[in-house]
């Protein structure tokens, strides 16, 4: 079966798409956590950070190196946004399509709270 994100990418359903090219997509989140909020995937469908193969390792490089272009476009590069990538449950993943978190335009905070 298709993830929402694999819909996206393949047009079959909307999303603001900020950037695509033959390996990934990125698009704005729709509950987005700060002013800026988008997701970037990649175009073939792996499950989680955890699905990666070894194959898979340039393909994870773009990954990364979009966020970092995106952020740039944005306006957000000089003060600076956090990367994330949940993985399962545990890291509190609600889709099951690989994807990274690029957020910012507001200082953000600490990134994960500490238990006492
Ligand atoms: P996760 O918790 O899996 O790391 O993050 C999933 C993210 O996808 C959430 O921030 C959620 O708001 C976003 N999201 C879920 N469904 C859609 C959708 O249909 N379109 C868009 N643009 N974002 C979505």
């Amino acid at each position: 079966m298709s993830s929402i994100f694999s819909k996206i990418v393949k047009g079959e359903i909307p999303a603001d798409i900020v950037y695509q090219d033959d390996l990934v997509t990125a698009f704005r989140d729709i509950n987005p956590a700060a002013p800026v909020h988008i997701l970037v995937v990649p175009n073939k469908e792996i499950a989680t950070a955890d699905d990666l193969a070894d194959e898979d390792e340039a393909l994870a490089g773009h990954l990364l190196l979009t966020a970092r272009r995106i952020a740039r476009e944005q306006g957000i590069a000089d003060r600076g946004y956090r990367l994330i990538v949940n993985c399962k449950a545990d890291g509190g993943q609600e889709v099951p399509h690989l994807h990274l978190h690029l957020i910012g335009g507001r200082p953000l905070g600490s990134m994960v709270k500490r238990q006492a």
